[in-house]
């Protein structure tokens, strides 16, 4: 631990706090997250995947080791925001009982980089900074360790292809908006806790949210 001592008899006088590191201040730790692949509507083949990539070798690893393969250490989720993205993710903590550390990317980028995030070029290099930090640590992330890193984006397009390199965020999971099906189940999900009416027909109520959207 640190602590202050006396100038001339190197007498402790005092502990002091714990250092943080900076980066670590950032983080939120939150508590074991509660949501369940079934609070998450549609998405079957994102759910799917991320069960294959980052719930299966945390949850049998001598099954990547028998193989012979080493299990991603990141997987990026790219789409749209609202998608369900964040949900997923702690989904997969809670399945895996994992700790889910959450890092802001933006608040990341003021960290290292000690400018403010803004739209256009001159942020999106920013960006690409701070992602390529990102990199390096993930680098040093052993492949069959139980760390796991889910990159969230709706602007994939901002990211190095550096970063989607074998061995790095080599799997890519898209989030689309969701469908008829999807919304439907998404409406039932909502109102599960909520005190309403029995007969709702979620699928017309789903069918109304159609302008909205620029899918079926
Ligand atoms: P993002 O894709 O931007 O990470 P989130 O996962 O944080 O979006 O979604 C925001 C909120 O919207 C979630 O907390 C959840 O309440 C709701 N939501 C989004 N997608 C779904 C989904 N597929 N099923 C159920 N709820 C969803």
């Amino acid at each position: 631990m640190c602590v202050g001592v006396d100038r001339n008899k190197y007498q402790i006088q005092i502990p002091l706090p714990p250092k943080i590191d900076p980066s670590v201040t950032m983080m939120t730790v939150e508590e074991k997250p509660d949501v369940t692949y079934n609070d998450v509507g549609g998405c079957k083949e994102q759910i799917e995947k991320m069960r294959e990539v980052v719930e299966l070798p945390m949850l049998h690893p001598e099954k990547f080791a028998k193989l012979g393969i080493d299990p991603p250490k990141g997987v990026l989720c790219y789409g749209p925001p609202g998608t369900g993205k964040t949900l997923l993710a702690r989904a997969v903590a809670n399945r895996t009982d994992a700790c889910f550390i959450r890092v802001i990317g933006s608040e990341l980028v003021q960290k290292y980089v000690g400018a403010r995030f803004d739209e256009g070029v001159g942020g999106d290099n920013e960006v690409q900074r701070t992602m390529l930090e990102i990199v390096n640590q993930l680098d040093g992330f052993d492949a069959r360790g139980n760390i796991k890193v889910l990159m969230a984006t709706n602007r994939p397009d901002t990211l190095d292809p550096a970063l989607l390199r074998p061995g790095r965020f080599d799997h890519k999971v898209e989030f689309g908006l969701p469908d008829l099906e999807s919304r439907t189940q998404i409406f039932k999900i909502h109102t599960r806790t909520m005190n309403c009416e029995r007969d709702i027909r979620f699928e017309l109520l789903a069918k109304k949210t159609y302008s909205n959207m620029t899918c079926n």
